[in-house]
């Protein structure tokens, strides 16, 4: 198998040199364990927040949809394809009941998923749409009619949490980094408004997009549209603070921008979350999903990136917003 090792810590954007692809030997399989080899491997912001906290060199974190192709664990058979946080490497060999942790993603065996690829195991129907599910039904607590914001819209996450929205009864407005993304988010998926963060004025967009305000704000990126939103929201609004990916890679820019009035006079209530803290949950998220998927009320778009060595090209294409929906490279080009 082969593997990426991360021997420098990111600065900036990662890069290729910030790694070593390394070969290993796989061991024999010893009872009731697997051999997975590799399908789709994820790309995720949080490897890029994350990886300050490890000791170098170490693997590279991330989560992947693997077939078994080894099995001396019944309920693992030859063929079934499995979710699991096994890093950036080509093949694993672990035992389910103990299954390495690189990564939030707890080991589970797909579902059927139809004409669906198995790739949706790392988004829709994985760590995203989880993320998506109990972020939004837990923490802003939407109820049918209230309007809903949601930053990094046409992402994996954002564009999840609008159409569970939609699905709620709720106004959906969403902020994306291209006009196609816009037109995606309200021609394909439902959103009532989307608009270009990078060229719209924010203030305007919220005017014309929440004209009865924002009750429930799902913070993807932080920043100063965070700002804006939190004081365009109703009193006792609700904001899941979920991700800051407009800091990730800018060490120059200042982590908060001034917040407290609107909290406090707007009387908001401000929660950030892990998704990992729903892990003994996971199945009702992934069921829920699945029921919506298969009723067509949940639509997706994959940004596919193709081969093992192009993983760091696919991490650092999410980073920049090439991706509408969920950024995943197929192992095999
Ligand atoms: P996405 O699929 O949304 O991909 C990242 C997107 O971020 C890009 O496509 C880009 O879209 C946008 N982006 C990049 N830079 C900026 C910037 N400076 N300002 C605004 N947007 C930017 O990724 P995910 O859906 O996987 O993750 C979305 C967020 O959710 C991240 O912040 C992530 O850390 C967080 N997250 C949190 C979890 C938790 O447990 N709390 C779990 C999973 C994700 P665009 O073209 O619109 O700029």
């Amino acid at each position: 198998g082969r593997k990426y090792v991360l021997t420098k810590y990111f600065d900036g954007e990662p890069k290729k040199s910030d790694f070593n692809i390394v070969e290993e030997e796989l061991p024999e399989l010893k009872d009731g364990e697997i051999l997975a080899e590799a399908e789709y491997i994820s790309v995720d912001p949080y490897m890029r927040a994350y990886m300050i906290g490890y000791k170098l060199p170490t693997d590279m974190i991330g989560g992947q949809v693997a077939k078994i192709i080894a099995s001396r664990n019944d309920k693992y058979p030859v063929g079934k394809f499995i979710a699991g946080a096994f890093g950036w490497r080509t093949h694993t060999v672990c035992n389910p009941a103990a299954p390495p942790k690189l990564g939030f993603l707890p080991l589970t065996i797909l579902p059927d998923l139809g004409q669906h690829p198995v790739s949706l195991g790392l988004g829709l129907l994985g760590m995203p749409g989880n993320t998506s599910y109990f972020g939004l039904k837990e923490i802003c607590m939407p109820k049918p009619g209230e309007t809903i914001a949601i930053t990094g819209a046409a992402g994996a996450v954002g564009s999840h949490v609008g159409q569970i929205g939609k699905i709620i009864g709720c106004r959906v407005i969403g902020f994306a980094g291209t006009n196609e993304k816009c037109d995606y988010l309200t021609k394909q998926l439902g959103f009532d408004h989307a608009f270009n963060y990078k060229t719209s004025d924010v203030k305007a967009a919220l005017r014309e997009g929440a004209p009865k305000k924002v009750d429930c704000y799902f913070d993807n990126v932080g920043g100063e549209i965070s700002s804006t939103i939190m004081s365009h929201m109703n009193h006792f609004g609700r904001v899941a603070v979920c991700g800051s990916i407009s800091s990730y890679n800018d060490k120059s820019l200042p982590k908060v921008t001034i917040l407290q009035p609107s909290i406090v006079f707007k009387e908001l209530k401000v929660e950030g979350f892990l998704v990992n803290r729903w892990f003994d949950r996971w199945e009702e998220g992934i069921n829920a999903n699945l029921k919506w998927l298969l009723e067509g009320k949940l639509k997706y778009e994959e940004k596919t990136y193709h081969g093992f060595d192009n993983m760091v090209d696919a991490f650092v294409g999410m980073m920049r917003g090439e991706n509408t929906g969920k950024a995943v490279v197929k192992v095999k080009s």
